[in-house]
């Protein structure tokens, strides 16, 4: 996908106030439909970032930036995107007016998105990722409360890390979970719970923000066309290792199985997988159930992906095989 970048400052503001950054990517918190109705028949993606923050009247208050980073449904997400956004990313968090960054984003793949951001930067200052499961033209749309929030937890005293600002919730980018596929509040970070409620514009602080050591963007510069393939592949009645195999012969580095329960896998997937980590795939063995990691690590199992959830088990295999 072309990505177009280009910046605009959105307030006449004297160059050393505090601000808020925000990055415009898309998805269906800048999507319109047709008729006010339709919250499922729509275009993701068609409005920019700067007519978002129009629509917040008390966002005229708060010395922002916006700047478009690209205009997707993030179901298309790219490792290219990835790159350029975490650089945009800490780009911005680098300058000393900056208090933190809102990254505008789809809800489709907004947990991957935000746990690639918190491996690679684990910022000292909020990058707070927000979206709406409505588009812009609903009845009942979300998205100008969730930037609102958004922009009030880039601003909140003491906050740092990556987050996600979703239906008066704060989540950590390693706990957070889209969870529903229609409801407007359709994240949460399951047994973890929240970093705090938003109400009222405040923060009710439920637990510490993340800490978490950065990797660094030296990891992620190469050119995102030589990242290497990391796949999926879910354990269920009947599995073979038939797409193992085929992965590994086209050239896979790194498979995530989404195992059943603790993280059990079917015993002629297992073969398969034995075999392609004997041929140099890397593995890791996650669960496919919705809440809950994989506990323990038998001797001789496949490597655990502990409490992380398949799509983020496959984000790290992805970077440790960049590092
Ligand atoms: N397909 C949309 C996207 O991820 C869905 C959304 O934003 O809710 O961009």
């Amino acid at each position: 996908h072309p990505v177009a970048v280009f910046s605009s400052s959105f307030h006449k503001m004297p160059s050393n106030q505090a601000r808020v950054v925000i990055l415009g990517t898309g998805g269906t918190i800048a999507g319109t439909a047709a008729t006010a109705a339709d919250g499922v028949g729509y275009d993701a993606a068609q409005l920019s970032v700067q007519t978002l923050v129009a629509a917040v009247p008390a966002l005229s208050e708060v010395p922002l930036e916006c700047e478009q980073v690209a205009q997707i449904d993030s179901r298309h997400m790219s490792y290219a995107l990835w790159q350029l956004l975490a650089q945009r990313v800490a780009h911005h968090l680098a300058r000393a007016e900056v208090a933190g960054v809102v990254i505008t984003h789809g809800t489709d793949t907004l947990e991957e998105t935000a746990y690639f951001l918190h491996r690679v930067l684990a910022p000292n200052k909020p990058v707070v990722l927000t979206a709406a499961m409505r588009p812009a033209t609903a009845l009942l749309a979300d998205g100008p409360q969730n930037l609102f929030d958004a922009v009030q937890t880039a601003l909140a005293p003491g906050a740092r890390g990556v987050v996600v600002a979703m239906a008066g919730a704060v989540d950590h980018a390693a706990d957070v979970r889209k969870r529903h596929s229609y409801r407007v509040d359709a994240f949460d970070s399951g047994e973890a719970g929240p970093i705090a409620c938003i109400e009222e514009g405040r923060l009710r602080l439920l637990r510490d923000w993340p800490h978490g050591a950065a990797l660094g963007l030296d990891g992620v510069a190469h050119d995102p066309a030589t990242w290497p393939r990391v796949d999926l592949v879910t354990s269920h009645a009947g599995a073979d290792g038939a797409m193992v195999r085929a992965m590994a012969a086209t050239g896979t580095r790194g498979i995530v199985v989404a195992g059943t329960g603790n993280g059990t896998v079917h015993q002629d997937l297992e073969a398969a997988l034995r075999e392609v980590q004997a041929q140099g795939v890397r593995i890791l063995r996650a669960t496919r159930c919705a809440e809950g990691g994989v506990v323990g690590e038998a001797a001789g199992a496949l490597p655990s992906a502990g409490t992380l959830s398949p799509v983020k088990a496959r984000i790290e295999l992805l970077l440790e095989l960049l590092s």
